[in-house]
């Protein structure tokens, strides 16, 4: 067995199991509710975790890692995981990102129902106590309005080599800072006219404690509470309370956020101290990012390739969104895979595609059914077939559905006069150590009789319109000295006389680079312009009436799967997910 790749989360965790931090925690009532952590009962959850999109796009091959982590913690360690709707920014979140993240997330196996409850929860829900929170902080002399314009604000942020300067409204009452923000959330004053903002210290070496912005007056819908708020609590003011109102003992994050750890630690304590929250509060780690080469990850991209009509919607196959690499025909174990071998670690990783691709090929080689299809047809004429059978006989063949599942039984297709094979495997000329099809040589249709090849036709281009063969006697496949003569290639084919028709869809990467957005590059010049090639080809009958989304490996070909929204059971539509071995492309 492959030892359990380094995950440093577990440590923390089981440190804090060990020393008790979490024990005699109380949660209960409704989160939301200030009074919810003392009114409730201990928590039985040893620990809790949470996943916490913003509605903002869809869900991306780097937030599986971030789900798999932290419902995989929490199921190893007897916990819960919530998962969370970050959704305090109104301005770019909707409806249909909240859909597709819930889909997805239950796609890829989790649960957020435990115990008969559910553990979905929105930010958007807390508004009320970040207000009060943030009447607290004044009150305490913690936090006061700002006026000064944006441009003053920054220039007086100071930069790592200097201080900040003190703005003129720091010095306000707290009395006076009341009135003020009320009048923020009353509407009284324009958008951007002000903000509130922590008062902690402009002299912090950590420039996100020089009295970061809590709230700011935005006049705008959001998608839950509609148009009761005219002012919007920060990201990092909000998240924090967030997960100690959830009861959140490990708030797992990528490590972008280290610096805003102090911040974080400084706000729950204050809260603490006033008597709003309960301790221990949740506690920020931060992990490694997961990047993966030849795709890009940042949601803003992957709206502007939708937008921009450069694929085809947010589960277009060759995006690197989990609705895409669902209809592209990854599987959710293989995702999974990924996301477990890679552990967790204090730096932001990199991680080959052909390592998902490989976690694929892993999981289909023993779920996906064998069948024949030719992808770039031409015609096979077996010229002496109605002298050796009549022109009517039709031969019957079969194969294994699975060769290591005998209990899936048996694929059923015939043999007769004319048969479609790949146009690659005809050379009139056959470079070295090509052994299929050339005048005089002998191969095997595979699972059917040895032919030998004789010649072939072409139209006024030159292009070969028919391959000629003529059939080698007594030499079916199973049958009695069938082996006596001796062929080193087997091709695979269909039977024109049964052949079920299709639409290919030949998926490659989308981007010809390992790091399309390095730099300051526009990821638009990196587009593989090959990406998709939509073609027509041929299926052995036992695929007929295939359902959609069910995975097959096309032997010599690779995997491919029933497109989820295209495919019709009469109009088949087959994504080529990967191929039988590593490289990209067919
Ligand atoms: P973007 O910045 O493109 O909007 P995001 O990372 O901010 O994306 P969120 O919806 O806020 O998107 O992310 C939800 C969670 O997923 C966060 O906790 C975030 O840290 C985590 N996450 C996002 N991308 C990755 C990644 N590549 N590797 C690991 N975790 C990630
Ligand atoms: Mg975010
Ligand atoms: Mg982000």
């Amino acid at each position: 067995p492959t030892p359990a790749p380094a995950n440093f989360l577990r440590t923390v965790i089981e440190q804090d199991l060990a020393a008790g931090t979490y024990d005699g925690r109380h949660f209960g009532g409704s989160p939301g509710d200030a009074a919810h952590h003392a009114a409730g009962a201990v928590d039985p959850a040893r620990i809790r975790t949470r996943f916490p999109p913003e509605p903002n796009g869809y869900l991306h091959v780097g937030h599986a890692k971030s789900i798999c982590l932290n419902f995989g913690l929490a199921r190893d360690f007897g916990g819960i995981c919530h998962l969370r709707f970050d959704d305090t920014n109104p301005e770019k979140e909707e409806q249909e990102y909240v859909d597709a993240i819930v889909e997805m997330v239950r796609w890829l196996g989790f649960d957020w129902e435990t115990g008969g409850t559910s553990h979905l929860y929105y930010a958007s829900n807390y508004f009320d106590f970040m207000y009060r929170a943030a009447e607290t902080l004044i009150e305490r002399g913690l936090a006061y309005v700002d006026e000064q314009t944006p441009e003053q604000m920054r220039a007086n942020r100071g930069d790592f080599s200097t201080p900040g300067t003190d703005s003129p409204f720091r010095s306000r009452t707290p009395a006076e800072n009341l009135t003020r923000f009320r009048e923020m959330r009353d509407g009284l004053h324009a958008d951007g006219a002000m903000v509130l903002r922590a008062k902690i210290d402009m002299a912090s070496p950590n420039i996100n404690l020089r009295d970061p912005a809590l709230y700011r007056i935005k006049r705008a819908h959001h998608h839950n509470t509609g148009d009761r708020w005219c002012i919007y609590p920060m990201y990092t003011y909000a998240h924090p309370i967030e997960d100690a109102l959830e009861g959140i003992t490990h708030s797992f994050c990528t490590l972008e956020f280290e610096d805003q750890r102090p911040f974080y630690d400084w706000l729950l304590g204050q809260l603490a101290d006033a008597g709003l929250l309960a301790r221990p509060c949740p506690k920020q780690v931060e992990f490694g990012r997961l990047n993966l080469t030849y795709v890009i990850t940042s949601k803003r991209k992957l709206k502007a390739l939708v937008d921009e009509k450069i694929v085809t919607g947010w589960d277009d196959p060759r995006m690197p969104t989990l609705a895409g690499l669902r209809r592209r025909g990854y599987t959710p174990a293989a995702v999974r895979r990924m996301a477990d071998d890679t552990g967790a670690s204090k730096t932001n990783i990199w991680l080959d595609y052909a390592v998902l691709e490989q976690c694929l090929r892993d999981d289909l080689e023993g779920q996906a059914p064998r069948a024949m299809a030719v992808i770039d047809p031409v015609p096979l004429v077996l010229t002496n077939w109605s002298e050796l059978f009549g022109a009517e006989h039709r031969e019957p063949c079969h194969a294994p559905a699975h060769p290591q599942h005998p209990a899936w039984g048996l694929r059923q297709f015939s043999l007769g006069p004319e048969v479609w094979i790949e146009r690659d495997d005809f050379a009139e000329v056959p470079p070295k150590g090509f052994f299929r099809l050339f005048p005089g040589n002998k191969v095997r249709l595979k699972y059917g009789m040895v032919i030998e090849c004789t010649g072939c036709e072409k139209d006024a281009e030159g292009r070969i319109t028919r391959v000629l063969a003529t059939v080698v006697p007594d030499t079916k496949s199973g049958t009695p000295g069938a082996d006596a003569v001796k062929v080193k290639g087997n091709i695979t084919w269909v039977g024109v006389h049964d052949a079920v028709a299709t639409e290919l869809r030949l998926y490659d990467r989308l981007f010809r680079e390992a790091q399309p957005d390095a730099g300051d590059r526009d990821f638009r010049e990196a587009l593989n312009p090959d990406s998709l090639r939509v073609t027509r080809g041929w299926l052995e009958p036992s695929l007929a009436g295939w359902p959609a989304e069910r995975h097959v490996q096309f032997e010599r070909h690779g995997y491919f799967v029933s497109d989820r929204k295209d495919h019709r059971a009469d109009a088949p539509v087959f994504n080529r997910v990967t191929g039988l071995k590593d490289g990209w492309g067919g």
